[in-house]
């Protein structure tokens, strides 16, 4: 890094000779081809899916754990601050930009193996930059008969980095974090700690087993900044015998609240072990293209899309089951039929068995063409049995013009997308408040109500709320941004707080009782006390 650049970041709390010395040790301790500080390269760190002014210094891009170490050693010593980044496609989050100005970003990327993996346990531990295309190409590799759940994020995101962002995958363990354990994690001084059994030298279960014995460490290190994650290990499940896609569909707007209270029922009994998916009629359309730009202008208003989807239908659904034998698949239908069919328009369960290519598609009501927002269902198949895709990166794409073929990198392209992410109880009147609440608000500012809900658990939904506008659009990074605190704000207020937050919204979080902020402050003092890891990170000075 050059005196010039050095100026740049100079900060009251690090100083340019601080960020000189901390160069000179990652330098040292990387070799110099590791130590990015090319104004492109930082640029390109510095940049989200909206208007952010963070500026980052330098890019550190260890290999091995010793390394990391050993970077967060020279930050601590020099009292300069680093920000972890797994694969940095945190899109409407973030990114890779940290939360507060003048970090580092310490870029894991390269500590990508695999590290252990046991088809008969069904576990597999890995490293940060290991992503989920390698892991599914690993699996197939290995002929093993376990598979793993995706995201509708990218094929080349961390399967850790979104565990720890407790972010959510589509099928059996969707609850990503849940079916976790033994996380390896280098604190800010470099000290190094392992959890659960993973404690002790020759524990026959350090990838079994979530707890271990005495307190439990590991919530401490997802959406927080307390340590650096190394390896953590992953549970899997086998592939199914028979894989059933459930895909819904409800006309009348009216008839979400029975819809949740039906998936509660079927999650609560254990029909369903597998998320659930619910699309607003906007969310559908966007997800089959791009803006009509031919037919219309935005904002698209309910009149418009009413004349391009002029089958109707305003909520769509997507569920799995995973089956061991038919026998079982057939009474899952069966059973699906009997709790869903009185509360929706169309219902349609497809059948695939293992091995074989034929679908077959069980029309249990309505007409089958009320389903073509689905698009074709052997995609489904194929995410559903854990094939990552780029299809769902398309959304981002949604308000460009001149949407570049790929759409690999909305950082560059300018795409505008912002995520709000408020939990609501499972419970059909609040969701169904929540849904006009956020859509209200949503068109008031000019942008798409796109928005579904996520069944993932048995007692809440996630509501996931997406604003994609065009950067380009003069003003619109400001609205989105006000849209979205509105958005939050309203929630809070209804006590639907937030369960996942971006660099964004990390202060937007009400007061907690009694003495638990306190007591947190406190632990992030104890483990880090001259603040160099990722400061602002859900837990705040
Ligand atoms: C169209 C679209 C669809 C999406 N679908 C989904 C979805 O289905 N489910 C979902 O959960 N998300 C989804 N996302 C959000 C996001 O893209 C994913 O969560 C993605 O996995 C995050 O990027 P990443 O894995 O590269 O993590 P990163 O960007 O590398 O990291 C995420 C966060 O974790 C922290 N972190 C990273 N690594 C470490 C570490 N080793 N130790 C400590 N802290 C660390 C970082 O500081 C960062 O804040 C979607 C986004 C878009 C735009």
């Amino acid at each position: 890094m050059s005196e010039g650049q050095v100026m740049k970041v100079m900060t009251p709390r690090t100083s340019d000779d601080a960020w000189l010395r901390a160069c000179a040790g990652w330098t040292e301790l990387l070799g110099p081809e590791q130590v990015l500080t090319d104004p492109d390269q930082r640029r390109a760190a510095q940049t989200a899916t909206f208007a952010t002014d963070q500026r980052v210094p330098v890019i550190l891009r260890p290999a091995t754990r010793a390394e990391v170490q050993g970077c967060l050693r020279v930050a601590t010593a020099c009292g300069v601050a680093l920000y972890p980044s797994s694969r940095g496609c945190n899109w409407g989050l973030g990114s890779r930009v940290p939360v507060e100005d003048r970090c580092g970003v310490l870029d894991l990327g390269r500590m990508n193996r695999i590290v252990d993996f046991c088809e008969d346990m069904g576990t597999l531990t890995i490293e940060p930059g290991v992503t989920f295309e390698q892991v599914v190409e690993f699996l197939d590799q290995q002929g093993s008969r376990y598979f793993f759940n995706i995201t509708g994020s990218s094929p080349w995101s961390s399967p850790l980095a979104n565990a720890l962002e407790r972010g959510d995958g589509v099928g059996p363990y969707g609850d990503r974090v849940a079916h976790t354990c033994g996380l390896e994690v280098v604190l800010p001084d470099g000290r190094v700690v392992h959890t659960g059994m993973s404690r002790f030298d020759r524990a026959a279960t350090a990838t079994l087993h979530r707890w271990g014995v005495g307190p439990s460490l590991d919530g401490l290190f997802a959406q927080s900044n307390l340590g650096v994650v190394t390896r953590m290990t992953f549970w899997l499940k086998p592939r199914p015998g028979v894989l059933q896609i459930a895909r819904f569909r409800v006309d009348d707007p009216a008839g979400l609240a029975p819809l949740i209270d039906a998936m509660r029922q079927l999650r609560l009994e254990g029909t369903l072990g597998a998320g659930a998916g619910i699309w607003n009629d906007f969310r559908a359309f966007s997800a089959r293209g791009l803006f009509p730009w031919e037919h219309q202008t935005p904002p698209l208003t309910r009149e418009d899309l009413g004349a391009l989807m002029p089958e109707g239908g305003a909520w769509f659904g997507l569920t799995t089951l995973y089956s061991a034998h038919i026998k079982q698949a057939e009474g899952n239908a069966a059973r699906l039929h009997e709790v869903l069919g009185p509360v929706t328009d169309t219902l349609a369960v497809a059948f695939q068995t293992q091995g074989s290519e034929e679908i077959r598609d069980l029309l249990l009501e309505g007409s089958p063409s009320t389903l073509a927002p689905f698009g074709d269902v052997s995609t489904a198949f194929a995410m559903m049995s854990g094939r990552p895709s780029v299809a769902s990166q398309r959304s981002m794409y949604w308000r460009k013009r001149d949407a570049t073929p790929g759409f690999q990198s909305p950082e560059r392209d300018r795409c505008g997308v912002i995520w709000a992410c408020p939990l609501i109880p499972l419970h059909g009147p609040q969701v169904a408040e929540a849904s006009r609440i956020v859509e209200q608000l949503i068109s008031a500012h000019g942008f798409e109500p796109l928005f579904s809900w996520v069944v993932q658990h048995e007692r809440v939904a996630y509501f996931i709320i997406l604003l994609i506008y065009d950067r380009d659009v003069e003003g619109d990074d400001a609205r989105a941004m006000a849209c979205h605190d509105a958005i939050l704000d309203a929630c809070i207020a209804r006590g639907w707080i937030p369960w996942r937050l971006g660099i964004h919204s990390m202060d937007a979080l009400p007061e907690g009782r009694g003495d638990t902020d306190a007591l947190v402050r406190e632990l992030k003092q104890l483990l880090d006390p001259s603040g160099v890891l990722a400061p602002g990170r859900y837990i705040g000075g």
